[in-house]
C-alpha cells in the first residue's frame, strides 16, 4: 500500500508544478475503450483498484474513487490503507465526483484533466458542474508520463487483413457508404477515434487488447482525405503495398494530434461521445465541428447479408461447443472434483476446438449457487466453488470466430431446485420471450421495448439492475453501441440488421442467480395501413434447460415459441455433433 501512497504524493508534486488543486482521471484510454491495454490500466496504477469501472479524484488533501455497486466490496478491499476513500456511484443519495469537488473546493480553483481520456461530452457535464461553483477545467499533459517508472508500452502485434469473404464489403465500399453518410451534413471527413469503428472502416484486426480484436490507432476518412495513424511497425508489408493501391496514406500513431492542429477550414463530423476532448479543443477554432452519433458506428451496427450469415455459422460453432460442454457437466460434476473455474476454462476449450475460434469474447462468469448472484463475477482458482449435483449454475461466455461474435448465457439445474426457483427462472424466460418475439412501429428505440422483459417480473415485484441488450459486433467487441435496449434513454432507433443481446436476469442475494441470454436480429416484419413494423429473430443455438420451467406459469403461446425454438436448435445442431451427443441433444430439446 506504501507504493499507492508514493504514487498519489508523486501526483501531488505534479498537480503543484502545473498549479492545480485536483486531477480527474476518467481511467479510460484516448479511444474510449472497455477494456484496456497494460499502457492505460491507469487507476489500477494510482489506487490498487482493479475494477473494469471507476473514475478517481485527487486533491492535495483527499483522494476518492467512484464506482458502482458491481464493486463496493471489492473497492473497498482494494483500498485499504491506500489514503482514498471510496464513493458509490448510481445509487440514490449519490455524490458524484464533479459534485464532491464543487463542495471541496474554493471558487477559483482549478481541477486539471488530460484531453485524451476524457471524452468531450465527459468534459462538458463536467465543466457545467464545476463552471457553477466558479471552478475551471485545464487542459494538462498526461501526468502519469511523469510518475509511472516503466509504464508499459503500446503493444507491438501486427494488424491484418479481415475482408471477403467474412467482412462483406470492401474498404472502398465501406468509404463509399460513409462519404454519402458524410455528404448529408455537408462534412468533409469524420475522426474515428473508437478503435472497434476503426477496425471495422478499414476491414483490419488486431490484437492490442484483451477479448477485443482490434489495434490502437485513428483514422480520418472522407472524400478527400483516407488516413490511418498506427504504427508503422504493426503493419504487415504486403498490407502498406494494399494501402499505397488504395492511396490510404498511413501516419504514426503519435502524429495524431499534431496532424488535427494542421486541419483548417474543414466541416468535420466528431462524435462527442467517443472522440477525447482533444479532437474537439484542437479543431474547433479553425474549422467547423458537426456532432452526432459516430456515422461509422451506425453504418456498423446494421449488419450486412454476409456478415449475418456469418453469424448464424459462429452460432452453429458455438452451439456444437455449448451442447459438448453441457455434456461434460453432466458426466462430471457427480465427481465432485470441477469448480466454477475448470468449468470456465472447459468452455473455452470446447470452443477453440470450433473452426475459425479466435480466442473468447470476454472473460467467461460461471456462477454457482450463491455466485450466481455476483453480476460480473471475476472467480479465480482460489475462490471458485466446487461444482455439486444440485442447486443451479450460471454461465455466460461468448467467442470470437472469423464469423462473428458470440455472447450466450444459460442457467441449469445441476440437481434438486426449489420452487423459488422455478418461478423465477420462468419469469425471466417470459421476458426473454416476450422482446423475442415482439412486433414494433418503425422508429422505436430500444429503452421503449425494454419493459418487455421486465414486465412479468415487474408483476411479481422483482426486477435486475442491468440492462437488456446490448449490441455485439461482428468479429469485434461483444458490447458495441449505439443503440441498446435498457431503461436508460437512448435516441438511436432500433433497425433491420442490427444484432443484439437479449439477456434479462434475477439474482437473489446470497442464493442464486438466474439469466438467460440470447443473441437476436433485428428484421422487417410487415407493412400495414399504419406503417412499417419491425421484429427479431434468434441467432444463439442453446437449449434452455426445461427442468428450471413452472409449465404453469407459461402461456401457449410461449410453450409454442420454446418448442419451435428447441425444434430449430436440434434441426442445425444435429447434424454437426458427434454422435455419442445426438441423444443428448435430443434430450434436451424434447417438445414439452
Ligand atoms: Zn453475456
Ligand atoms: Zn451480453
Amino acid at each position: 500500500m506504501n507504493e499507492i501512497r508514493q504514487r498519489i504524493k508523486a501526483l501531488r508534486m505534479e498537480l503543484l508544478r502545473h498549479n492545480l488543486d485536483a486531477w480527474y482521471i476518467p481511467g479510460t484510454d484516448p479511444h474510449a475503450s472497455e477494456y484496456l491495454p497494460d499502457r492505460w490500466q491507469t487507476r489500477a496504477f494510482i489506487s490498487g483498484f482493479t475494477g473494469s469501472y471507476g473514475v478517481v479524484v485527487v486533491t492535495q488533501e483527499e483522494a476518492g474513487l467512484w464506482t458502482d455497486s458491481r464493486y463496493f466490496l471489492q473497492a473497498e478491499e482494494q483500498l485499504k490503507g491506500a489514503g482514498i476513500k471510496m464513493y458509490k456511484l448510481r445509487v440514490p443519495d449519490a455524490l458524484p465526483p464533479e459534485n464532491w469537488l464543487a463542495k471541496k473546493l474554493q471558487p477559483g480553483s482549478k481541477v486539471g484533466f488530460d484531453p485524451q481520456t476524457l471524452s468531450v461530452s465527459g468534459f462538458r457535464s463536467l465543466d457545467n458542474c464545476l463552471n457553477k461553483a466558479g471552478i475551471s477545467m485545464v487542459e494538462t499533459p498526461d501526468l502519469f508520463e511523469k510518475i509511472w517508472e516503466n509504464r508499459p508500452a503500446m503493444p507491438t502485434d501486427s494488424i491484418f487483413e479481415f475482408k471477403h469473404p467474412f467482412a462483406g464489403l470492401s474498404r472502398k465500399e465501406k468509404r463509399e457508404l460513409l462519404e454519402g453518410e458524410l455528404k448529408k451534413y455537408n462534412a468533409d471527413f469524420q475522426v474515428i477515434t473508437a478503435l472497434d469503428e476503426l477496425a471495422w472502416v478499414f476491414n483490419l484486426r488486431g490484437s492490442d487488447i484483451p477479448y477485443n480484436p482490434v489495434f490502437a490507432g485513428y483514422g480520418i476518412v472522407g472524400k478527400n482525405e483516407w488516413i490511418l495513424f498506427v504504427d508503422h511497425a504493426k503493419v504487415p508489408l504486403d498490407l502498406k503495398t494494399h494501402f499505397e493501391k488504395e492511396k490510404i496514406t498511413l501516419m504514426p500513431y503519435s502524429n495524431f494530434t499534431g496532424w488535427l492542429k494542421s486541419v483548417r477550414g474543414k466541416k468535420i463530423f466528431i462524435d462527442p461521445g467517443s472522440a477525447g476532448f482533444v479532437v474537439y479543443s484542437t479543431l474547433q477554432s479553425e474549422n467547423k465541428l458537426v456532432e452526432g452519433t459516430s456515422l461509422v458506428a451506425l453504418l456498423k451496427a446494421r449488419k450486412n447479408n454476409t456478415e449475418l450469415a456469418g453469424f448464424r455459422e459462429a452460432m452453429k460453432k458455438d452451439g456444437v461447443a455449448l451442447l459438448e460442454f453441457l455434456f461434460w457437466l453432466r458426466e462430471n460434476v457427480e465427481k465432485g472434483t470441477e469448480t466454477e473455474f475448470t468449468a470456465g476454462r472447459k468452455l473455452a476449450e470446447f470452443r477453440s476446438l470450433q473452426n475459425g475460434f479466435k480466442g473468447e469474447s470476454f472473460a467467461p462468469i460461471v456462477g454457482y449457487k450463491e455466485h450466481g448472484a455476483i453480476v460480473h463475477l471475476n472467480v479465480e482458482p482460489e475462490n471458485a466453488l466446487p461444482l455439486k449435483a444440485d442447486g443451479i449454475l450460471l454461465f455466460d461466455s461468448g467467442g470470437q470466430y472469423l464469423q462473428g461474435t458470440t455472447d450466450v448465457t444459460r442457467t441449469i439445474a445441476l440437481g434438486e431446485v426449489t420452487e423459488q426457483q422455478k418461478t423465477d427462472f420462468t419469469l425471466v424466460l417470459k421476458g426473454m420471450i416476450a422482446l423475442t418475439i415482439a412486433k414494433f412501429p418503425d422508429g422505436t428505440k430500444g429503452c421503449h421495448l425494454d419493459v418487455l422483459a421486465r414486465k412479468a417480473l415487474w408483476t411479481n415485484g422483482l426486477n435486475y439492475g442491468h440492462g437488456t441488450g446490448h449490441g455485439v459486433g461482428h468479429f469485434l467487441n461483444v458490447h458495441e453501441g449505439p443503440m441498446s435496449i435498457r431503461q436508460e434513454f437512448n435516441e438511436v432507433p432500433i433497425q433491420p440488421g442490427m444484432v443484439m443481446s437479449n439477456e434479462p436476469g434475477l439474482y437473489r442475494e446470497g442464493e442464486y442467480g438466474i439469466r438467460t441470454e440470447n443473441m437476436i436480429v433485428c428484421v422487417e416484419k410487415e407493412t400495414t395501413a399504419f406503417g412499417h413494423f419491425l421484429g427479431f429473430e434468434t441467432l444463439t443455438l442453446c437449449p434452455i434447460d426445461t427442468r428450471l420451467i413452472d409449465f404453469n406459469l407459461l402461456s401457449e403461446k410461449e410453450r409454442n415459441w420454446l418448442n419451435n425454438y428447441h425444434q430449430e436448435v436440434r434441426k442445425e445442431l444435429k447434424p454437426l455433433v458427434r454422435k455419442e451427443l445426438v441423444g443428448f441433444l435430443e434430450e434436451l430439446t424434447k417438445e414439452i
